[in-house]
């Protein structure tokens, strides 16, 4: 395993901010956990990164990373119409999806491009163009740091919700994904269009019959046209959830600013496009140091280079404090801060 002490972590967060934790460890195989257990590694403080595009990095950490690079993929059961197939923890996300839209197994085709790693994707329950990964997730294999040993939760034991499930929260800290298995469909896929650009841009490429392949290429041209590439600027992905609000706060709201974007969530809830009230406040594109608002979307915050973690979450604590002020809407972070 060859851990490297006082390593730096710049290189495996989005954001590109260089601070350093005590000791860096690359996990290969489950075998690697069973010896940091036998070893009282989880007795000290430790975190696990897989891409790193979902973290905000604001301080030295004085405990051990662990890099998940679990990899691997193999079939658990397969009939005519559909497959459960097991990724590692460790796998590139965007990949396994290809992988899967190359084999015809349909379900995750609308969640291209995302980066990050598969074991991430059950933490906040990845969604994009209305799909939650949790529609297609069977279980979540986990080592439990406390017991040291592998247990398999279904998907009810996982309780996702809007971005969220049990794994954000402090109480299920110490469970590390090692593997994620999904059903998909291998005919008759239920294609999800009717969201976002999806059906203008399938429309710009002459498709009038799409295929998963087709779906996936139509998002990817969307994402690459809107969202920055964090090889190129660092960035987190979206830095705030969409809010679900209740009815009440919504009305006030909507009386001050009646073009407001939201969608309906239940008898007493909206869901009110994040993104709609930070341009509006007037946010996106501006600047202050070597951060700000992206350019083409409010909700991504960036960073240009040579800035440092704190100076993103002063920042979007500024934002929240002015939506907050405007619309009487509290934002929540969706990156996680360490
Ligand atoms: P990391 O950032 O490495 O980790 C995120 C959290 O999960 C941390 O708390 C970490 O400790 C924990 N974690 C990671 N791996 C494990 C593991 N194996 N076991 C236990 N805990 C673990 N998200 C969406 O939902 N939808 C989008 O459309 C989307 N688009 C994005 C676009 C861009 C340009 C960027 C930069 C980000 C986007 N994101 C999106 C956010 C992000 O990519 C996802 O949340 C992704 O799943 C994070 O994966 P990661 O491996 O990088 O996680
Ligand atoms: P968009 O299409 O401009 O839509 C703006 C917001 O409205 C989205 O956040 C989306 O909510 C919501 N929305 C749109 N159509 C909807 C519908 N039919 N029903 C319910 N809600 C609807 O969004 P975008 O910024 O270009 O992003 C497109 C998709 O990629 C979204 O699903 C977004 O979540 C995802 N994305 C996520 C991240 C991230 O880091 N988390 C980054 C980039 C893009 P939802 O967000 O709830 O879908």
């Amino acid at each position: 395993m060859n851990p490297i002490k006082n390593a730096s972590l710049k290189k495996y967060n989005t954001f590109g901010f260089d601070v350093q934790c005590s000791h860096l460890i690359e996990i290969h195989n489950e075998t690697d956990l069973l010896e940091l257990y036998a070893e009282d590694f989880f007795d000290n403080h430790f975190r696990v990164i897989g891409g790193g595009s979902n973290i905000l990095l604001t301080r030295n950490y004085s405990g051990g990373i662990l890099l998940n690079r679990l990899m691997g993929h193999w079939m658990e059961s397969e009939d005519e119409h559909s497959i459960d197939i097991t990724f590692g923890a460790g796998e590139n996300w965007h990949q396994t999806v290809l992988h899967c839209v190359k084999n015809n197994w349909g379900g995750l085709e609308n969640l291209s491009l995302i980066p990050g790693c598969v074991g991430a994707s059950p933490i906040q329950n990845i969604g994009a163009y209305g799909i939650e990964v949790k529609d297609k997730i069977v279980s979540v294999r986990v080592f439990d740091t406390t017991s040291g040993e592998f247990v398999i939760l279904s998907n009810e034991d996982c309780r996702f919700g809007y971005r969220d499930s049990i794994f954000k929260r402090a109480e299920y800290k110490h469970l590390i994904v090692t593997s994620v298995t999904f059903h998909l469909s291998k005919i008759n896929h239920e294609l999800k269009l009717n969201y976002g650009d999806i059906q203008h841009e399938l429309k710009q490429q002459n498709v009038s019959q799409p295929t998963i392949a087709d779906v996936s290429n139509a998002v990817i041209a969307i994402r690459r046209s809107k969202l920055p590439d964090p090889a190129v600027l660092g960035n987190s992905g979206s830095f705030f959830k969409n809010p679900v609000v209740e009815m009440d706060i919504f009305k006030a709201a909507q009386l001050k600013y009646p073009e407001i974007k939201w969608f309906p969530v239940d008898e007493t809830h909206v869901k009110v496009a994040a993104g709609w009230l930070i341009e509006t406040a007037g946010w996106k594109g501006f600047k202050k140091g070597n951060v700000g608002v992206h350019e083409k979307q409010a909700l991504v915050l960036v960073h240009f280079g040579g800035g440092k973690g704190e100076e993103i979450s002063s920042l979007a604590r500024e934002i929240q404090t002015d939506i907050h002020d405007k619309f009487g809407i509290v934002l929540e972070f969706e990156v996680n801060i360490w």
